[in-house]
């Protein structure tokens, strides 16, 4: 896809280019194999030499248009989906990471991924050091080791809501020669783009605003290509060094700019095996053919949301990088300035009871475990994804017992506010 489309457009037209006679749509290729001729013509793809389809764990045409739209809504050079965003942002870094090497993290980051990067990946000899991305650039060095190997945060934290200063950490993870790996989930590149603000690697959970309608659990990793692995001789040896398992191709010089993506696939995604369904991508793709429609109106329905429950005498507080005031108001208007996403978090006065009473009343948002969805949702994490904790352990965690996080949805943003208004009035 040329890169001179705008964004809408590659919505729409990137991934999928059906040739004379072929289907207009997206086929669903729900087949686990491919028929070659000749022994010799298989055995080229098993080598790499050959380009094609061989077994759909490595690639199939239904997840490669889809993931071709994805690299190309980046602005990067190839991407791989896989089964879930917990997926892709485990293989983000265990692409370049193996026992001993350290990872510095933003700590405000989804709690799937805080517990891969904090716990899970730590039993793999892989450590973390989980930083706050608000700290000053010389207090964020002091983060850095010599087995250091990347960085990575969240464009806009979920549930934090905070909004990354992406220079900042470009050249944070530049000069410490790492690349810098970007979640950018809630913002979605039709708000915010980060390789254009220096970022190397971007993940995505396709599950959120991609998919957009609740319907498949999904992830993207997209390589901007601008890494340059080779310049630092052995740190990042799995890429410029012969893989022994795959005939001892070195990545780095058979695929160039593709090199981080092509070892994802080849080799990660061989071994570990989370691919997507095609079915799962076909859905996708058809929530990506609306993403740029419904970002939209889900940041224009949210900024008055926003305004209302800011408004609201029996609102403490809200969190919304739309409004003026907000901590991120301003780093937001530099890196998304058609607007953050659609998820907002709130605090009641009356806290914990009240908010339990509050969610209770409403009528059109749904109670879900899920966020950014075309219906409004609401969840109550002291009630929910934090019930385990005491009000103490709450604080500590930055979750206070009376916050609520809406996602608010597509529909008529009057009937949202509606729906708010009189769960409110059911509150004391
Ligand atoms: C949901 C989410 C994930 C995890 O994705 P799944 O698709 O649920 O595995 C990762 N990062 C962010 C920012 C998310 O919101």
């Amino acid at each position: 896809m040329s890169k001179g489309y705008e964004i809408e457009t590659k919505c729409i037209q990137s991934g999928w280019k059906p040739r004379k006679g072929e289907p207009r749509v997206l086929p669903i290729y729900q087949s686990t194999t491919f028929k070659y001729d000749t022994t010799d013509e298989m055995g080229k793809l098993f080598d790499l030499e050959d380009d094609g389809y061989f077994y759909t764990r490595l690639q199939n045409p239904t997840n490669d248009a889809v993931a071709a739209k994805i690299a190309d809504l980046e602005g990067g050079v190839a991407a791989m989906l896989t089964s879930s965003g917990q997926a892709a942002n485990f293989y983000a870094i265990f692409n370049i990471c193996e026992a001993g090497d350290h990872i510095v993290c933003a700590n405000a980051v989804y709690g799937g991924t805080f517990n891969l990067f904090g716990v899970t990946m730590k039993k793999l000899g892989i450590a973390c050091t989980f930083v706050n991305p608000d700290d000053s650039y010389e207090e964020l060095c002091k983060a850095f080791r010599p087995n250091t190997k990347a960085v990575f945060a969240e464009t806009i934290a979920n549930p934090a809501l905070v909004v990354l200063d992406i220079e900042k950490f470009a050249r944070l993870a530049h000069e410490h020669e790492v690349p810098l790996i970007v979640d950018n989930t809630f913002a979605t590149p039709v708000n915010c783009r980060p390789f254009e603000w220096g970022a190397d690697i971007v993940t995505h959970s396709t599950t959120k605003y991609m998919d957009g309608h609740a319907m498949q659990v999904g992830g993207a990793i997209v390589d901007s290509g601008n890494f340059d692995w080779a310049a630092y001789g052995d740190k990042y040896h799995g890429l410029t060094k012969p893989d022994e398992s795959y005939h001892g191709v070195v990545y780095t010089e058979r695929f160039g700019k593709a090199a981080y993506i092509t070892k994802a696939t080849a080799q990660l995604m061989r071994d570990l095996g989370s691919i997507p369904s095609p079915q799962n991508c076909f859905l996708l793709n058809v929530g990506l053919e609306t993403l740029f429609l419904r970002v939209e109106r889900h940041c224009y329905n949210a900024q008055k949301v926003a305004e209302f429950l800011n408004a609201h005498e029996k609102v403490a507080h809200v969190n919304y990088a739309g409004l003026p005031g907000d901590k991120y108001y301003e780093v937001a208007k530099k890196y998304m300035p058609k607007g953050t996403c659609g998820v907002i978090s709130f605090e009641l006065k009356g806290g914990r009871e009240d908010a339990v009473k509050f969610m209770d009343g409403l009528k059109l948002a749904a109670i879900v475990t899920h966020v950014a969805d075309a219906r409004t949702s609401v969840l109550h994490p002291a009630s929910h994804t934090h019930r385990q904790m005491n009000d103490q352990q709450l604080k500590e965690a930055g979750v206070s017992p009376g916050m609520i996080r809406l996602s608010v949805g597509i529909e008529n943003v009057n009937d949202i506010i509606e729906d708010l208004k009189q769960a409110l009035e059911q509150a004391e």
